[in-house]
């Protein structure tokens, strides 16, 4: 499905990805782990196409090359990106936000069912339809920003940080949702900082280390590899 190889970004001089190859496949979901300022919300930017990259790199998703698309035309290609802090309308309803996620000609002939589907794996926005987004809490805000992404009905969910700022008990919450987005077969590829939820939620991961691939495997094994657990699951 994703498909990204020999992948470089550089802000300035600075080298923040370097020479990443990495895929997801068909309704898996993986997580890239790594320290602060290792390079993995630059990752998911590049996807996204909110970056520029190195031109020998090739980043595909269902054999179409994306690299030379814009962001949006990338969107229409089968992308949506929660970026890290949301992006979410707060002065715009629950619904309104929902339908700004609609606009792309690929989901537009779908939207009533896109909504009743996002509505079920995120009920409490079923109840929160009318009210403005700024009156929510940051677990149901996060809630109504993927909910806004799988509007464009996408190919694959990019999910940059999405439980950065929530309370635990907004935390569990919102993996549980995410344990029902992933139960109706979404591909996710997500950066999180709750390595070990991250892990518990996802079939493999990547371990990125001054951005390049340090490591990579099947989720559980890594949750259960000592040095894995010494380095990024605190200890
Ligand atoms: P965090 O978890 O802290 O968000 P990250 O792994 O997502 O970290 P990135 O945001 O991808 O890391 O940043 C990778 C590197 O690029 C860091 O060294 C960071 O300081 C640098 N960087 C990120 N954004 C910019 C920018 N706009 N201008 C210059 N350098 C940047």
């Amino acid at each position: 499905m994703l498909e990204i190889k020999r992948l470089s970004a550089w802000y300035g001089q600075h080298k923040a990805l370097d020479d990443v190859t990495l895929n997801v496949g068909r309704g898996e979901v993986v997580s890239v782990l790594g320290a602060n300022g290792a390079g993995k919300s630059t990752l998911l930017k590049s996807v996204a196409g909110l970056m520029p990259v190195s031109v020998d790199s090739r980043i595909e998703l269902n054999g179409l090359r994306l690299n030379d698309l814009s962001d949006f035309e990338r969107v229409e290609a089968g992308i949506a990106l929660v970026p890290e802090g949301r992006g979410v309308f707060g002065e715009l309803t629950v619904r309104e936000n929902l339908y700004l996620g609609a606009y792309p000609a690929r989901a537009r002939a779908s939207e009533h069912d896109n909504l009743k589907r996002v509505l079920e794996l995120f009920p409490r926005l079923h109840e929160r339809l009318r009210q403005a987004v700024k009156t929510m809490s940051g677990g149901e805000q996060q809630m109504v920003a993927i909910g806004r992404a799988l509007m464009s009905h996408p190919d694959i969910l990019l999910l940059d940080e999405p439980s950065l700022g929530l309370s635990p008990l907004m935390v569990s919450e919102l993996f549980k949702a995410l344990q029902r987005v992933r139960q109706a077969g979404v591909t996710i590829l997500m950066v999180e900082q709750n390595a070990r939820r991250s892990l518990k939620l996802s079939d493999r991961a990547y371990l990125v280390e001054q951005g390049r691939i340090a490591g990579s495997g099947v989720a559980v094994d890594l949750l259960h590899d000592p040095s894995v657990q010494k380095a990024y699951l605190g200890g």
